[in-house]
């Protein structure tokens, strides 16, 4: 069976309502897991970790609503890892302003909307990693990171705000990792996180109960 802990290969799903699929296939292949596209709650069943990718987080809340996936998505994240990328870290946070808006709140921060504004906009630009070293980093109308929270690690930063935060099982980029000619890191983290995770549970992979 591929995807359970004897294979190493995790399954690890992307959300296919709006927002680029095709990019982060390419990149969780080179990381060493298999990408499924995933546009029902029945799906998540097929995956051991999730990314909800960039695009408009107003519309994507939309559609969640009109697919039924918001309760089974927050359902999905209290036991397994989601990924985040700009629209989707904002609907991973806590707390959203400019607007506020509802989100999933897995993840402990306060996210503000287009909050580069003018300043950044969009663009290519270097991110000091926690590490040490720095990766390139594709900002598109991004998030900015305004609070993280005490259990909510800052990997990186750019302009002194964080860009890459980690909490428990749960990554968020306010950037598109995918995008970056710059390496795989990014999603060679995320495949790692889902890989520890697998191997924490005693059936070693998905939950397969449910039909
Ligand atoms: N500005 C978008 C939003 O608020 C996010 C942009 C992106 O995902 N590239 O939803």
């Amino acid at each position: 069976m591929a995807g359970n802990a004897s294979t190493h290969e995790p399954v690890i799903g992307v959300l296919a309502l709006q927002g680029d699929f095709d990019a982060h296939r390419a990149a969780l292949e080179r990381a060493g897991a298999r990408a499924i596209p995933v546009r029902t709650a029945a799906q998540l069943d097929d995956v051991d970790g999730l990314i909800l990718p960039g695009g408009e987080s107003t519309t994507m809340l939309k559609l969640l609503d009109y697919e039924n996936l918001f309760e089974p998505l927050r359902r999905f994240g209290a036991e397994k890892p989601l990924f985040g990328t700009c629209a989707g870290a904002i609907l991973l946070a806590s707390e959203v302003t400019n607007p506020p808006q509802p989100s999933l709140a897995l993840l402990d921060i306060t996210v503000e909307r287009n909050g580069y504004g003018r300043q950044i906009d969009s663009r290519i630009a270097p991110i000091e990693l926690a590490q040490g070293g720095t990766a390139e980093a594709v900002f598109i109308r991004a998030p900015i990171i305004r609070r993280v929270g005490p259990q909510t690690k800052v990997l990186a930063t750019y302009l002194d705000a964080p860009v890459l935060v980690e909490q428990g099982r749960h990554l968020a980029a306010t950037f598109h990792p995918e995008l970056s000619n710059g390496g795989n890191q990014i999603h060679n983290l995320f495949v790692e996180k889902v890989k520890a995770q697998t191997a924490h549970r005693p059936s070693g992979g998905r939950d397969r109960r449910k039909q």
